[in-house]
């Protein structure tokens, strides 16, 4: 079978995500039949760089072998259980290898990043009940937020394409002012911006701490804004303000967690604990969907009571799947055993020399790095920029999908110098080529996260 065959039977019977399918008359699929390492490879044979790592969840390339074995032998004696009344090897090894990495010795499993949110959300609100606190039912989330896109989620989400259809479903959260470094005004460093920011969200707790439950935060890039990043002072006095406060800090480490940063995770680099950490997207290298709230004792203790109510009554009928947990582990060995934190370190360090042309690129603004994620905005007068470059860079063999204005690399860490020029050459040549063609026939671009 060719790429064609399986155009034409997707689109009839699979309603793909985020996407106006309508679209796809002009933008066809790529239907991919393998995939090893960065590459993936379609029914005709031709080879795709992935360097968004599939939306940000393959960590160690497609195919690993040791993920792979991992599954394989994980196969092999327990698929699955419900984890209601039952445990299995791999959710508890999993679970205390995460609490050591954390120091948040309590974890709940869901099975997608959106799921996370809502059990955090959910678990904060809950604690404060059982507290005795029941008006802090309210949260915090930066501008520019996102955090997934079930209907709790949206709530903390600020991404109006994504939100504004369905306000009317949503429990409206509070906003407070994004640290985003690009917002610093002249002779501001990135440091400053995050003071900034941190004051407005003082402002903001010590007038109605009363009625807020918790400030959800992506933790030092804010992805589906398009890699907004910011510096790790926000975090600490994000930290300081929640416990002077009383409000909760849930760290959303779903795109930045697991090395993406450059440190395990990425409130690290802050030097702060939050009370709960949301994980999902790269924690089984993306083989498997899994995705986990990890809290901490004092959270933990106040649902456990005689009353059945006062405790966590939320599931999900994966919970805590023995093969995706498995999977999990696989990836925390490779951390162990292959450093790769260091070896990130120099690759980072190399690539960003390979991209200093891209950096000077007359059209490229606002360039930046954070361990394995490089990101910039494109000047350009083209509305239809994001599905150009994207549909242009395919045409070069390369996957990377624009956010509005904003192209960024979230490679793989297998990714090599070689293939890392490749990729810096590719997207250097299709900046010239949408410079002299013409438009798309539609003019408004969406943003693609
Ligand atoms: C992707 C993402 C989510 C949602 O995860 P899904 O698995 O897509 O539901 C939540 N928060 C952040 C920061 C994300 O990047």
């Amino acid at each position: 079978m060719s790429n064609q065959d399986w155009l034409a039977r997707s689109r009839q019977a699979v309603w793909h995500p985020c996407t106006q399918m309508k679209r796809h008359e002009a933008l066809p699929l790529v239907p991919i039949a393998r995939a090893e390492g960065v590459w993936l490879t379609d029914f005709d044979g031709k080879r795709y760089l992935d360097a968004v790592s599939s939306w940000w969840v393959n960590l160690f390339g497609h195919g690993h072998p040791a993920i792979k074995a991992a599954i394989k032998d994980q196969l092999d004696s327990l698929e699955h259980v419900m984890l209601a009344g039952f445990t299995h090897r791999p959710v508890i090894e999993l679970s205390e290898r995460l609490g050591k990495l954390t120091g948040l010795g309590h974890a709940f499993y869901g099975s997608d990043g959106a799921s996370a949110t809502e059990i955090a959300l959910k678990m904060s609100f809950h604690y404060w009940q059982n507290s005795g606190r029941p008006g802090k039912m309210r949260f915090l989330s930066l501008e520019n937020s996102y955090h997934g896109e079930t209907v709790g989620a949206l709530a903390v989400t600020d991404v109006p394409l994504f939100s504004s259809t369905y306000a009317p479903l949503l429990k409206a959260g509070t906003r407070v002012p994004t640290p985003d470094a690009r917002q610093a005004r002249d002779g501001e460093t990135a440091e400053d911006v995050a003071r900034r920011a941190a004051r407005a969200l003082e402002n903001v707790l010590a007038k109605q701490a009363d009625s807020i439950a918790a400030l959800i935060v992506e933790p030092l890039v804010q992805g589906a804004a398009g890699m907004a990043m910011y510096h790790p002072a926000y975090l600490e006095e994000a930290r300081r303000l929640c416990d002077r406060y009383q409000v909760h800090l849930i760290a959303d480490e779903i795109a930045v967690g697991f090395g993406r940063t450059g440190t395990l995770f990425a409130c690290e680099q802050a030097g702060i604990r939050p009370d709960f950490l949301c994980l999902s997207k790269g924690i089984t290298g993306g083989f498997l969907p899994l995705s986990c709230v990890l809290t901490t004792d004092g959270v933990y203790q106040a649902f456990y009571h005689d009353e059945v109510a006062r405790g966590f009554l939320h599931s999900h009928s994966y919970t805590g799947n023995a093969l995706a947990c498995r999977a999990a582990l696989a990836v925390l060995d490779l951390f162990e055993q292959e450093d790769v934190l260091a070896r990130n370190r120099e690759k980072a360090a190399h690539f960003s020399t390979l991209l200093a042309p891209l950096r000077a690129h007359p059209q490229v603004r606002q360039f930046r790095q954070q361990g394995m994620i490089w990101a910039f905005e494109v000047e350009t007068t083209r509305g239809d920029f994001a599905m150009a470059f994207f549909s242009a860079m395919l045409q070069r063999g390369c996957l990377v999908r624009p956010i509005g204005n904003t192209v960024y690399f979230m490679p793989p860490y297998v990714i090599e110098a070689e293939e890392m020029a490749l990729l810096c050459q590719a997207t250097l040549d299709t900046l010239d080529e949408l410079q002299h063609s013409g438009q798309w026939p539609e003019r408004a671009t969406p943003p693609l996260p």
